[in-house]
């Protein structure tokens, strides 16, 4: 499953990595956008999460979201969430840079998150940029407005926009950086931050990665794990701590 090494590499790490992509949800019972019954079986994102989708059809673009929130408000994290929570007490230095937008790294008590991709369950105006957290979503109201009477929109990356630039630069430090990175759950295709494991590589780190199945990245990291990650990391955590540490 996975290695003696890995086990002892990381009873040393003082800074690990981690990025997650919508693999780690998958056992929550979130859908990812590329697997069997991914959400793109259904929908063409594309046409809806995107700025002038948004510009043209707000209605249409909210009854998604507020599809796809009630979605995630349903489920709840799962032990592989729970394990990177326990993770980031357990070394001196410990990010967690996630392409997902569904909160569940939160709920799960993770408490330092990078998220690429921004967060479906926070709101944001379209004209003064406030944000809305969390609470203060409606998941009935068809199209929430701002104080300052501009429109709100999810708080997410769409398609053409860019990232959160200081999320993107400590991710890349992080990965530069870190002594090992995991790259969980994610197909690895999308950029930037498929270049996450491999600037991590070449800076030295051990790279590891845990998916169901070989992706994109599969043969430039150090170590590939097939499986789960709601079953590998928990028994990766147990046995790093059983073997003494840190
Ligand atoms: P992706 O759908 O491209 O790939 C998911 C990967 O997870 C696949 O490689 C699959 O083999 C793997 N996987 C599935 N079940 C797994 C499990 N139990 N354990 C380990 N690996 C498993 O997802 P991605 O790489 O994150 O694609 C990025 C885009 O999809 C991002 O833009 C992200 O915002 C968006 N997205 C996010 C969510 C979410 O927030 N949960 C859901 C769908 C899509
Ligand atoms: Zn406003």
């Amino acid at each position: 499953m996975f290695s003696t090494q890995l086990v002892q590499k990381l009873q040393q790490a003082q800074k690990v990595a981690v990025l997650t992509g919508a693999g780690i949800s998958a056992e929550s019972g979130v859908p990812t956008f590329r697997g069997e019954d991914g959400l793109w079986n259904k929908f063409r994102p594309e046409e809806l999460a995107n700025f002038n989708a948004f510009q043209k059809n707000p209605k249409l673009v909210w009854e998604w979201y507020n599809y796809r929130r009630k979605l995630i408000h349903e489920v709840k994290p799962n032990p592989g969430h729970y394990a990177l929570a326990e993770m980031e007490q357990m070394f001196p230095h410990f990010t967690l840079i996630t392409q997902n937008v569904d909160n569940l790294h939160r709920v799960a008590g993770s408490q330092i998150i990078l998220e690429l991709h921004g967060n479906i369950m926070r709101n944001r105006c379209v004209d003064c940029n406030k944000i809305y957290q969390e609470v203060k979503i409606d998941f009935n109201q068809q199209m929430p407005v701002c104080r300052c009477g501009g429109q709100l929109r999810p708080d997410v990356v769409w398609f053409g926009e860019m990232l959160p630039e200081d999320a993107l630069l400590c991710a890349f430090q992080a990965a530069q950086e870190c002594d090992i990175f995991f790259s969980i759950g994610t197909s690895a295709v999308v950029q930037p931050a498929a270049s996450l494991p491999i600037e991590a590589r070449e800076r030295g780190a051990y790279v590891v990665e845990i998916n169901i199945e070989p992706t994109a990245i599969s043969r430039y990291v150090d170590e590939s794990i097939i499986g789960k990650s709601g079953e590998i990391l928990p028994l990766l955590v147990k046995k790093v701590k059983e073997t003494g540490l840190i």
